[in-house]
């Protein structure tokens, strides 16, 4: 889906496919200035706005960034970034058809030199051109949301219920809305299928009150096309050699008066997207939902991975965040060995889990980036050494391949293709041959691997104390939270602290999340969940001269990562031996929680086979194997294998109102699913927790503050808490 580019003798940017300009030949970024940031009031509207809240700009075609860029740079003048928790935060959601790659954007960008601070955060995320949502963090409190795809299907997988339920605007959306709105795209003439009635009823759908548009042309059919959506429009004078171009405001206040099943056809968007089925269904939304204000509340009951990620990235948002744990330092539970990969699956083609698997990776990848550059003095806290799936096996190989195929990133720069390690950090993932792989591992592999360059290992209990260290978030510790009641609009939490026996506490808060992994059962409003445990060992494996030659994590049928000093938490500096965690096994009816020698031999035997030189064949024999200390954990894993991530569902009322779904699976009920107020679940993650984390906290915060969700809605519903029940009465 790339862009053919030409450059002029202007050093500017032009589209051979459109016969068009990227920007004004006049001058870009006044034109964008001028079109864009002061026809859309941004100046006194970024002035006026209060702390905490969020502003949301979505535009048609990305192109180079430079309307995002100059946005940047003037939200910084009113948001400089600082230490203060009182930030504001600005929603950048743009939908781009046809990317333009990495290098075509650096060389038209370095036209702007006084955007470079922005530019240069741009060009460090922005990613390989892959269909879909990529959500690219530019500062703490700015959020890009690059949908690569047609403007129509993008926008259309921001809405929440399906088109023809007469829902309200908050309901359709489940988000806030758009403020502003930057219709840019090829001129319509040269491009007149962007410009659609469906494209402006779209913008109607996502709009909030008062929301303000504005684009450089004056056409008539975009002039009337917001004007039937709903938008009052003015002509202004138009920049430079333009005469005219158009700024509206959004005065309607419930979109769905001019969103009809007519105007918005799900058939069409279906056959024009290369996204696997768009479904949305109502039992997804939350009925009357509301954004919550950043005064409220919010207790996050687990202090694993899954609670200190959602607890930051609602701190992020302006939350005061408490975390409930019932031990006595955090990543204690199946967050608690010593290595944890950030490894995931991934698939030759969009479906749902290939496809959260996809963006969760992307996610995590950039947001560990920050973790492992802040403990680059500290080798413990982990590596970004780089993840290697073997492919074991001729099956195996050749789905790795296809893999290979969908995301190594052929239009890299030849110069900057590899690093001197021979690392290429422009794909997602590549093919290595056994030869290239040991190379790359620096120990001999008998087998090729999908290599993940951006990928690595992380130690659990160093992150969550990253985490945490946000002034908006506090823990209490040794504090187990047992029952979860709720009245006069707050839920009271009541804890049963070990130490003072029997003696229960109450808590009151605004909201609640449940990110206690498979505790989660004990709370009535949770136990209908259908989640499990999986019992997984891992082994400390102590480093040899040879195994510290290891350079990257290995993955098989188990995994084994670089040595690393096995301290994990201040309370066991007994531990500070450099050592490797292998593991983990995989038993599904074992509750024990004593180490099994019989897993320190199956962990060691897989490691063997995939790695001879690093595993002493000596450890094999029993009594050494016997000795090696190492780690049970419980691993919470969920039916379909996907987190549970969204508002708690209230399981009878669900039942009961989707009661025709067990006659008739297709049946469209007209209602809004029933959910606990301000209650809402982030667990259920496998031993993926480190990949999927990072982007189910952001799904989560976004959703409690009315912010713009970070995948597709229709992907959304298939991490929805109520999705069990849905499917029990369909099968039934
Ligand atoms: N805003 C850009 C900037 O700051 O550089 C310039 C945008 S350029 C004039 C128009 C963009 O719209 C191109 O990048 C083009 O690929 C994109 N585009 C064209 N048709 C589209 C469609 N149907 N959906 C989404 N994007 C589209």
């Amino acid at each position: 889906m790339s862009e053919d580019i030409q450059w002029n003798d202007q050093g500017h940017p032009l589209s051979t496919q459109f016969d068009d300009i990227y920007f004004s030949t006049e001058n870009g970024l006044d034109e964008t200035r001028y079109v864009f940031l002061d026809s859309n009031h941004l100046n006194e509207r970024f002035k006026r706005l209060s702390p905490n809240t969020t502003f949301t700009i979505a535009e048609t075609g990305f192109g180079t960034g430079l309307n995002f860029l100059a946005t940047c740079q003037l939200w910084q003048q009113y948001w400089p970034q600082d230490s203060s928790s009182q930030q504001a935060h600005l929603e950048f959601i743009s939908v781009e058809k046809y990317p333009l790659e990495k290098s075509v954007i650096q060389r038209a960008l370095q036209l702007w030199p006084e955007l470079s601070e922005f530019t240069e955060r741009l060009l460090d995320v922005y990613p390989q051109t892959i269909t879909g949502f990529h959500r690219l963090s530019i500062t703490d409190h700015i959020t890009l949301t690059l949908i690569i795809d047609d403007a129509c299907v993008g926008f259309q997988q921001l809405l929440s219920a399906p088109d023809h339920m007469p829902f309200s605007a908050l309901t359709k959306r489940q988000w806030s809305g758009v403020d502003a709105w930057f219709l840019d795209g090829f001129a319509p003439a040269k491009n007149p299928d962007m410009w659609s009635d469906k494209l402006f009823q779209l913008m109607a759908a996502l709009s909030q009150k008062k929301a303000t548009v504005a684009t450089f042309t004056a056409a008539g059919i975009v002039r009337r096309g917001l004007i039937t959506a709903g938008f009052s429009v003015e002509k202004k004078s138009g920049y430079g050699s333009k005469r005219e171009m158009l700024t509206g405001v959004f005065c309607s206040s419930d979109s769905t008066s001019t969103v009809t099943k007519s105007t918005i056809q799900q058939t069409s968007v279906k056959k024009q997207s290369q996204s696997y089925q768009y479904r949305v269904d109502s039992w997804a939304n939350i009925h009357d939902y509301t954004p919550t204000p950043t005064s409220k509340t919010i207790a996050v009951i687990g202090g694993g991975i899954a609670g200190c990620h959602t607890a930051y990235s609602l701190a992020k948002k302006g939350y005061k965040v408490t975390i409930f744990e019932k031990g006595n330092q955090l990543a204690v539970g199946a967050s608690g060995n010593t290595q944890g990969v950030l490894y995931t699956k991934l698939s030759t083609s969009q479906e749902p889990q290939g496809d959260f698997n996809l963006y969760s990776l992307l996610h995590a990848q950039q947001f560990y980036r920050r973790y492992w550059q802040a403990h680059q003095h500290q080798p413990s806290a982990g590596s970004a050494c780089g993840v290697m799936q073997l492919s074991m096996g001729d099956k195996q190989q050749s789905a790795h391949q296809a893999i290979a195929q969908r995301f190594c990133n052929e239009h890299v720069n030849e110069n900057h293709a590899n690093d001197e390690q021979g690392i290429n950090p422009n794909s997602i993932a590549y093919m290595l041959s056994k030869e290239e792989a040991s190379q790359l591992a620096n120990t001999s592999l008998n087998y090729p691997a999908l290599f993940f360059p951006s990928a690595g290992w992380i130690n659990p209990a160093q992150l969550c104390e990253w985490l945490i260290q946000h002034n908006n978030i506090e823990v209490i510790y040794n504090t187990s939270i047992e029952t979860l009641a709720f009245s006069d609009a707050q839920w009271c939490l009541y804890s049963q602290e070990p130490q003072q026996h029997s003696q229960t506490q109450q808590y009151l808060f605004d909201n609640v999340v449940i990110a206690n992994a498979i505790d989660a059962l004990r709370f009535s409003q949770t136990q209908h969940l259908p989640i499990k445990t999986v019992r997984g060992q891992v082994t400390h494996y102590p480093a040899t001269t040879q195994s510290m030659q290891l350079r990257t994590v290995i993955c098989g049928k188990g995994y084994i990562a670089p040595a690393a000093s096995a301290t994990t938490n201040k309370s066991s500096p007994k531990n500070d031996k450099v050592s490797h965690c292998l593991g983990a096994s995989f038993n599904l009816s074992d509750n024990s929680t004593e180490l099994n020698p019989n897993d320190h031999l199956s962990n060691l035997t897989h490691a063997q086979a995939q790695t001879p030189d690093i595993i002493d064949h000596h450890i094999l024999e029993k009594s050494h194997y016997q000795q090696l200390s190492g780690r049970v954990g419980f691993r919470c894993v969920t039916p379909d294998y996907l987190p549970i991530v969204g508002g708690a569902p209230i399981a009878d009322e669900t039942l009961k109102q989707f009661h025709a779904l067990k006659h008739d699976a297709k049946k469209s009920i007209a209602y809004a699913g029933y959910y606990y107020p301000n209650l809402y679940i982030n667990l259920g993650h496998g031993s993926r927790g480190l990949a999927y984390s990072p982007l189910c906290s952001e799904i989560l915060a976004n959703l409690i503050s009315g912010s713009p969700p970070p995948i597709p809605q229709a992907l959304l519903q298939r991490l929805n808490p109520s999705r069990f029940l849905i499917r029990d009465l369909i099968r039934s």
